[in-house]
């Protein structure tokens, strides 16, 4: 439902939070955020209320300069902490807005490759799906843009990767997506309401574009691979 990215200079975790508030008016029943930090991917997801993660974010914090926030609204998976977004498995952690309609044959594929699933979102194959092309590619861009071709469906996502600090990977296909230029700061947002406390320069990508972002930059790839120039635009939300 609400996704916000962050590959920033500051502890990143009370960022997504009030960037997720701002979301918060599009509905939702759980809510997780998701940082790269020294020890690997850390992870705090709760059912209900931005409240709720508020306060496990207090009890247990995470730290970390990149990070991934995400509010849900299920369509598939029961409401459940343990269905909440971030999904990931060590390695790669992933939101998504939408539906990955071929998300069955995919898991059974990967299944059979020896993936262990834990939920019974959609979501989670893209979780496995980039981990299996890391395996086959040197380079981690390659890895999700390899992925994002066996993908059917409407979503829009945000990946990050274990090992991978100072890189944020997004996808637009179906499910709005917006880039956002801070100061030595990148930001994504499904609804640039999110980036309103951020930045006020906003690229909204097109349908099929998939971008990296960099703490100072971002390229954006449409679906033949080809780099291409998006307008960056000034929203009047800052303040
Ligand atoms: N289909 C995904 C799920 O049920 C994403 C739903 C959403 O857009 O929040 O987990």
């Amino acid at each position: 439902c609400g996704i916000i990215a962050i590959n920033g200079r500051q502890n990143v975790a009370p960022l997504l939070l009030d960037a997720l508030r701002r979301l918060e008016y599009r509905g939702y029943d759980s809510a997780g955020v998701a940082t790269l930090t020294a020890q690997g991917i850390a992870r705090r997801r709760a059912e209900g209320k931005l409240n709720n993660l508020a306060s496990l974010l207090e009890r247990e914090p995470i730290n970390g300069t990149v990070g991934i926030g995400h509010t849900r609204w299920a369509t598939h998976g029961r409401p459940t902490t343990h269905n909440a977004h971030p999904h990931a498995n060590g390695r790669v952690a992933v939101v998504h807005n939408g539906i990955i309609e071929n998300f069955q044959a995919l898991r059974r594929e990967l299944e059979g490759r020896g993936h262990a699933f834990e939920t019974d979102t959609d979501t989670e194959v893209v979780v496995h799906l980039v981990a299996d092309e890391l395996d086959r590619h040197a380079d981690a861009g390659d890895a999700v843009s390899a992925a994002l071709t066996r993908l059917e469906g409407a979503f829009a996502l945000a990946i990050l990767i274990a090992g991978e600090d100072g890189r944020i990977f997004g996808a637009r296909r179906g499910s709005p997506l917006a880039v956002g230029y801070g100061e030595g700061e990148m930001y994504l947002a499904s609804d640039a309401v999110a980036l309103s406390a951020l930045t006020e320069h906003v690229c909204h990508l097109e349908e099929g574009d998939w971008v990296e972002l960099t703490r100072t930059g971002a390229t954006v790839r449409d679906e033949t691979g080809a780099v291409v120039d998006r307008p960056v635009t000034r929203t009047a939300l800052s303040g």
